[in-house]
C-alpha cells in the first residue's frame, strides 16, 4: 500500500484517478484507519488529504461560510465566528468521540463513511449546507442530504472528493440545535440524532425551518413535514407538538441493540421537540 499527502486538490485527483478505483481518500482516519485494521477496505493508495488548503479553512465572505471538508471538530469548536453563527452544527462536533477523536475527525470524513448516525450530519443538513465536490470531471456541488445513501454507501463518484460545505448567509433572528440521544453520556453511538434550523421575523413567526434526523433510516433525513409545522408559527406548544408527531412519523428506523424502532419513533419526536426549542431560544438572542 503507497501512502500519498498532495498538497492540492489537483494532484489528489490525478492519484485518485491513476489508482481506478483502489485508493481511498483519508482524512483524520478514525473510521477508515479502523475499517483497514479489520480488513474491511484494502486500498492500495491512501490520498491524505490534510495538507490541502482549501479543505483545512473556515472561510468567511459576506455572512456566508465555507468549511473546509478536511476540518477537523476542535478547530470548528475553537472558531468563534463560526459558534457564534451555526452553533447547531458545533453541537455536533462536540459530541464526536473523545478529545482525541475530534483532534482528528472531520466533517467530510463524518459523512462520507456514510453511517447513518453520523452526528455532523443532520445539523449540515438542517443547515442546507451545499458540498462542493471534485472529481475526475472537474467540480459539481450537491446538497449534503444527498451524499450518503445508505449504511458505508454514498453518491459520490470513483476518484470524487468533497473539498468542502458552502453555508448560506445567517439571517438575524435565526437559530440552530443538534441533539443525540445516547445509552451512555459519551463515546456512544446515536440512538436517535436530530438537526433543527430555524429563523424568525421580527414579529416572532417562523418563516423558515429546516429539520434534520440521523440514525432512524438508512440515511440521515431531511423531513419536510417537521419543518412545515414551525413554519408560520410561534413556535409555540401546539407548533412543536405537531413538529414532534411529524418527526415520529418520518422514520423507519431498524431494531438492534441500542434500541427497538418503538423506542427510536418516540425519541425522534421527543429529540425534534426539544432541539427546537433550544434553536428558538438561540434565534430570540441572535
Ligand atoms: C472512539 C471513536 C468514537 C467515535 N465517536 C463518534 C461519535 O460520537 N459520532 C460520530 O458520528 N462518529 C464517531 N466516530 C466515528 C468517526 O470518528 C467519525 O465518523 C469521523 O468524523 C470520521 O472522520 P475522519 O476524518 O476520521 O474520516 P476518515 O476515517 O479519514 O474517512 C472516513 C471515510 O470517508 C472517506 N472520506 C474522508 N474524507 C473524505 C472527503 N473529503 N471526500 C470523500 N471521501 C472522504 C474516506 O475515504 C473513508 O471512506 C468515532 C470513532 C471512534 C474511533
Amino acid at each position: 500500500m503507497r501512502y500519498e499527502a498532495p498538497a492540492s486538490l489537483d494532484a489528489a485527483t490525478r492519484l485518485l484517478a491513476d489508482a481506478g478505483g483502489a485508493a481511498r481518500v483519508l482524512a483524520g482516519g478514525t473510521d477508515l484507519l479502523i475499517q483497514m485494521r479489520a480488513d474491511l477496505v484494502e486500498p492500495t493508495v491512501l490520498v491524505d488529504v490534510k495538507n490541502i488548503a482549501e479543505m483545512r479553512e473556515i472561510a468567511e465572505e459576506g455572512g456566508r461560510f465555507r468549511l473546509g471538508a478536511a476540518v477537523t471538530g476542535m478547530e470548528i469548536m475553537e472558531h468563534e465566528g463560526f459558534n457564534a453563527a451555526w452553533p447547531g452544527i458545533v453541537d455536533g462536533a462536540k459530541l464526536i468521540g473523545s478529545i482525541q477523536i475530534r483532534g482528528g475527525a472531520t466533517r467530510g470524513g463524518n459523512l462520507c463513511n456514510a453511517s447513518p448516525a453520523a452526528d455532523s450530519v443532520p445539523a449540515l443538513i438542517a443547515a442546507d449546507a451545499i458540498a462542493r465536490i471534485i472529481g475526475p470531471d472537474g467540480r459539481r456541488a450537491a446538497p449534503v442530504e444527498d451524499i450518503a445513501t445508505a449504511p458505508g454507501r454514498t453518491s459520490l463518484a470513483a476518484g470524487e472528493i468533497v473539498v468542502s460545505f458552502d453555508l448560506p448567509e445567517r439571517e438575524p433572528r435565526s437559530g440552530d440545535a443538534y441533539l443525540r440521544f445516547t445509552p451512555r453520556t459519551e463515546m456512544d453511538i446515536a440512538v436517535v440524532g436530530v438537526g433543527v434550523n430555524l429563523a424568525l421575523d421580527e414579529a416572532g413567526m417562523c418563516v423558515a425551518a429546516r429539520v434534520a434526523l440521523g440514525a432512524v433510516a438508512e440515511r440521515a433525513l431531511l423531513v419536510d413535514e417537521a419543518a412545515a409545522a414551525l413554519i408560520g408559527t410561534r413556535v409555540d406548544d401546539a407548533a412543536l407538538a405537531a413538529l414532534s408527531a411529524a418527526a415520529s412519523a418520518a422514520c423507519r428506523p431498524i431494531d438492534d441493540k441500542r434500541g427497538t424502532k418503538e423506542f427510536r419513533i418516540e425519541v425522534a419526536g421527543v429529540l425534534a421537540e426539544r432541539a427546537a426549542r433550544i434553536a428558538l431560544e438561540r434565534a430570540e438572542q441572535g
